[in-house]
């Protein structure tokens, strides 16, 4: 994985109308996956602590750009403050699943997660990103579902975020609208 300041390498092309996923664009996420994976048993290694990572909730394909970019910033900051006695890495990339920052923390990875979730239901952007926590030997994030909390709810209506995404309910250009009107009036709030 190459750093944020340097790297070119996961840039998409230019956005058409209709943006689909290019097999090239398929195999540079899965790839991802693995090196995601790895970095993710590396840090526990050396650490052998939980790791999180941050990456923006944006739909579409086209997830490295000024909005996701934004959003992972103030929800950084955020998250900094929180855990500013409990933090020992951070490292921000772009990837193919967007800009993402990976956390080691030192803390129980449960508790952890539950302080992601509220986070992620109270921050004015934190509908706006997912916030994974890995325990150490776990290959897998532990689950809103483990820890009894409902599914993430869809930006736009009630139902959860996994049915409207599976059905089809919204357009891409319909949900990428509500993200960015929604991160342009929290600038101005904040101005
Ligand atoms: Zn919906």
């Amino acid at each position: 994985m190459e750093n944020k300041k340097t790297n070119e390498t996961f840039v998409m092309p230019v956005k058409q109308v209709h943006p689909k996923m290019t097999k090239e664009m398929y195999e540079k996420l899965v790839n991802y996956r693995v090196k995601k994976c790895e970095t993710i048993e590396k840090l526990h290694h050396t650490y052998n602590l939980p790791v999180i990572t941050i990456r923006a909730n944006y739909p579409g394909i086209l997830k490295n750009n000024e909005t996701t970019r934004f959003v992972i910033e103030e929800i950084g900051k955020t998250f900094d403050a929180f855990f500013h006695d409990k933090m020992l890495a951070e490292e921000t990339y772009d990837t193919p699943e967007g800009p993402t920052t990976f956390y080691v923390l030192s803390g129980d990875a449960r508790t952890l997660k539950e302080n992601a979730v509220f986070i992620e239901q109270n921050h004015e952007l934190g509908r706006f990103v997912d916030i994974d926590v890995y325990d150490i030997d776990e290959e897998y994030a532990i689950t809103r579902f483990e820890l009894h909390y409902e599914p993430r709810k869809c930006f736009l209506c009630d139902k959860s975020a996994k049915e409207c995404s599976q059905n089809k309910t919204h357009s891409v250009e319909e949900l990428i609208a509500f993200m960015e009107e929604r991160v342009k009036e929290y600038i101005r709030n904040k101005e």
